[in-house]
């Protein structure tokens, strides 16, 4: 018989009841060090007091208003992202897959609106992961996803990750947008490298296609950076955020220049819940408490830490880990046995980890994370490791 909840998810036998910083504890009072933030959403720790303020005190006035009314809390959100990125405007979702849907309708508009309507072709990569609307499974195109549900949405071209000669091929008078992650997430934390994200901003530049950045893993702090982009000294055109960006309450969001927005005038797209007071007023203290470069300069010297110790722990295990990869809080160890056995004995060792694809178990702690933690969470990690080749 199906269970009442559609079996969607192979989930571990855990159920957590609260939440503290980067602890989650069951009812029974086992308490299991996090090093997944559910899935880089919980950036400041779960029941952070400061977010649990904001919303509480958000909770108490208004709730929900439509977007049929100015919302003070939405519009003091798009200031803070507007004052501290390279985009001119913002507009809200509830998550990532959302975000996805609108950066694609909006590089077609934009050219729909040049009188260019033929360029509709948006590349994109081998590995990536864009969320699980139709459009968003067409845009990635991985047999996994998309089997059993087309036909899917046309106009996705797809790309071996490093692909050079395919990419210059495919960027052309058809191309609309080049739609990537800067460190794809799902894919195993496979970082583009600073001259690739270069490289693609002057194909953009040169053949006036849109540059998508899918921040929705990868930013907000979690590199180190507002925005993992930021590293490489190249701004795109439009960006996709959520995850962390609600530090637990559902919010996505886009953010665009002025001139890949233009299109999207009154009417060419919307939201009932995208953006309602509730989601902003968390989200502008997220934003608040993240942006302060003290906060970011903290990611960075706890990262250095964790990685080395990450590098030590893959050197003591040569037969569980091959290396470490990504940036900042953004971490995966790449395996040589099966990512579900290391994140597995990890259960039993109280510590949390997320598999990917390419062999990779990812770590994606709470950028709140103090060095005491990560220095417990190695051990784990440790005990962990010498469970899975039966060292113990
Ligand atoms: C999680 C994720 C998405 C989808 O976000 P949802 O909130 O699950 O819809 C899109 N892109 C990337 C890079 C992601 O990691």
């Amino acid at each position: 018989m199906i269970p009442a909840v559609l079996p969607t998810y192979n989930r571990a036998p855990l159920t957590f009841v609260r939440g503290e910083g980067s602890w989650l504890t069951e009812a029974d009072g086992t308490r299991y060090l996090d090093l997944g933030a559910g899935i880089a959403v919980n950036a400041l720790g779960h029941a952070n007091p400061e977010l649990v303020a904001a919303l509480t005190e958000q909770a108490q006035k208004l709730w929900h208003v439509s977007n049929l009314y100015r919302i003070p809390e939405q519009e003091r959100l798009a200031e803070a992202l507007v004052s501290s990125t390279f985009a001119d405007t913002v507009f809200f979702t509830n998550s990532g897959t959302e975000a996805a849907e609108l950066a694609i309708k909006m590089a077609r508009k934009y050219w729909y609106d040049k009188d260019q309507p033929e360029r509709v072709e948006i590349v994109t990569f081998e590995g990536s992961f864009h969320g699980r609307s139709t459009g968003a499974i067409a845009a990635a195109g991985s047999e996994k996803m998309v089997k059993g549900f087309g036909p899917l949405m046309p106009g996705f071209v797809h790309l071996k990750w490093g692909d050079h000669d395919g990419l210059k091929a495919a960027v052309g008078p058809k191309t609309a947008a080049i739609m990537i992650e800067p460190i794809q997430g799902e894919g195993g934390i496979r970082p583009l490298p600073d001259q690739c994200l270069k490289g693609l901003r002057e194909l953009c530049d040169k053949t006036g296609a849109l540059l998508i950045l899918d921040e929705v893993q990868c930013g907000m702090g979690r590199t180190g950076r507002l925005f993992a982009h930021e590293w490489a000294g190249v701004t795109p055109d439009i960006m996709m955020v959520a995850k962390g960006i609600g530090g637990g309450f559902p919010l996505g969001a886009v953010l665009a220049t002025e001139a890949a927005a233009s299109g999207m005038v009154a009417g060419t797209h919307g939201s009932t819940y995208g953006g309602n007071p509730l989601a902003c007023a968390v989200g502008a203290k997220v934003v608040e408490i993240i942006a302060d470069p003290d906060f970011l300069s903290e990611v960075n010297r706890k990262a250095a830490l964790f990685r080395q110790k990450l590098e030590a722990l893959v050197a003591t295990h040569p037969d569980v880990f091959e290396s470490v990869r990504g940036q900042g809080l953004m971490l995966g160890l790449k395996c040589k046995v099966a990512p579900a056995d290391v994140v597995k004995a990890g259960f039993g060792e109280h510590v949390l980890t997320v598999p990917a694809a390419d062999n990779v178990v990812r770590v994606l702690p709470p950028l709140t994370i103090t060095d005491e933690e990560i220095a417990e969470a190695v051990a784990r990690l440790d005990r962990a490791a010498a469970e899975v080749t039966g060292n113990v």
